[in-house]
């Protein structure tokens, strides 16, 4: 079966096939209008969507090679995210559904982050744990089944990819500024500068805190050297994301020891990060892990996880009608 998969809930509109669970196409036309904002103008990225949905569905059968007369089902993501951003790829979906006469399939982002495991070998085996790290999200999911997830920790505040970007902000750099950390960390020290671990119970995370903190700390260091960023650039991007990983890599220290469970995956925007993909594989032999670590394509957003994740439920019947519509927020 062929699936044409929609993703629109941020800043990239997306478009995937997926034929019998290989994905044949994933085109992701990026959004560049918002680096001149310093974040996501949640108005004008559902007018860019709507301007790129038709070329990019275009493209993604033409690089696949079907006609969308061979689709089986059409799947979209229907949240979370930004309600006029997940409208035009909802609405999309609905009318291209109901043209062709094709079945519909829902599909939760958050979980398709997840399932982009699914798509390349190996596979992880159920019940694994995720640590999703994204722009709007950081949760630690235990993954029972395809759609059998439970988050046992989640961040009480910010999201890891939101420390990354509003670290980079207090830099000056561009957004998203996360790619732009990780690539000057590259040729730094991750031990130059200290910051505070958030003290927080349980499996959850705050990085609110952290986040003032860095700003504190640039504030008083340039008062002393008002050259201090351009001259430590490297070295604070090394420390900082030094600090986000050790915080985040804790708590999933301690989750897989509470629950016992020795598959560990990350998935999300964040887990394109260098220094957290090593540190990871590190782990694999320290505490005998199996890793799993997906392709940088399917890490950021894109429609290939959405229609692998729409595949399993394809193969499951599990289908919706044509009053379906996008949810800001949505659990799994
Ligand atoms: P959500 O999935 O929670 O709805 P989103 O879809 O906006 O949020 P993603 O596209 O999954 O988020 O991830 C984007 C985030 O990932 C941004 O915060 C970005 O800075 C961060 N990011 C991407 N690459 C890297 C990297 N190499 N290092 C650190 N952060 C990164
Ligand atoms: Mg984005
Ligand atoms: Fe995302």
């Amino acid at each position: 079966s062929i699936i044409l998969a929609i993703e629109s809930s941020c800043d990239e509109t997306s478009v995937a096939v997926c034929n019998n669970g290989k994905i044949t196409a994933n085109v992701i036309a990026n959004q560049t209008i918002h680096e001149n904002y310093g974040g996501v103008i949640p108005e004008l990225a559902s007018r860019v969507h709507q301007q790129n949905i038709v070329p990019a569905v275009q493209q993604a059968l033409s690089i696949a090679k079907v006609n969308k007369n061979d689709l089986n089902g059409v799947a979209f993501t229907q949240g979370p995210g930004l309600l006029g951003s997940l409208l035009v790829g909802v609405s999309f979906a609905k009318s291209f559904a109901l043209a062709l006469n094709l079945p519909l399939i829902s599909v939760n982002h958050m979980q398709a982050h997840i399932l982009a495991h699914f798509i390349d070998d190996p596979k992880p085996k159920f019940p694994f744990l995720c640590l999703t790290v994204s722009g709007g999200h950081t949760q630690i999911v235990l993954v029972k089944d395809y759609f059998d997830m439970e988050i046992v920790g989640e961040t009480l505040d910010d999201a890891a990819g939101e420390a990354f970007d509003k670290t980079a902000k207090i830099l000056n750099l561009p957004y998203p500024g996360g790619p732009l950390i990780d690539k000057h960390a590259q040729q730094g020290n991750p031990l130059a500068f200290k910051f505070p671990e958030p003290q927080i119970q349980g499996l959850n995370y705050s990085f609110s805190g952290f986040k003032t903190a860095i700003l504190y700390f640039i504030r008083d260091s340039q008062k002393e050297n008002p050259l201090f960023v351009e001259e430590n650039l490297a070295d604070i991007c090394a420390s900082v994301q030094y600090s986000i990983i050790n915080i985040l890599l804790n708590k999933l220290k301690k989750s897989a020891k509470q629950y016992n469970i020795k598959e560990i995956a990350i998935a999300g925007g964040v887990s394109a990060n260098s220094g957290l993909r090593n540190s990871l594989s590190q782990l694999k032999d320290s505490l005998g892990w199996n890793v799993y670590i997906p392709a940088f394509q399917y890490c950021t957003d894109n429609a290939g996880m959405i229609a692998i994740a729409g595949y399993q439920k394809f193969l499951a019947g599990d289908f919706v009608k044509q009053d379906v519509s996008p949810m800001a927020r949505m659990n799994f």
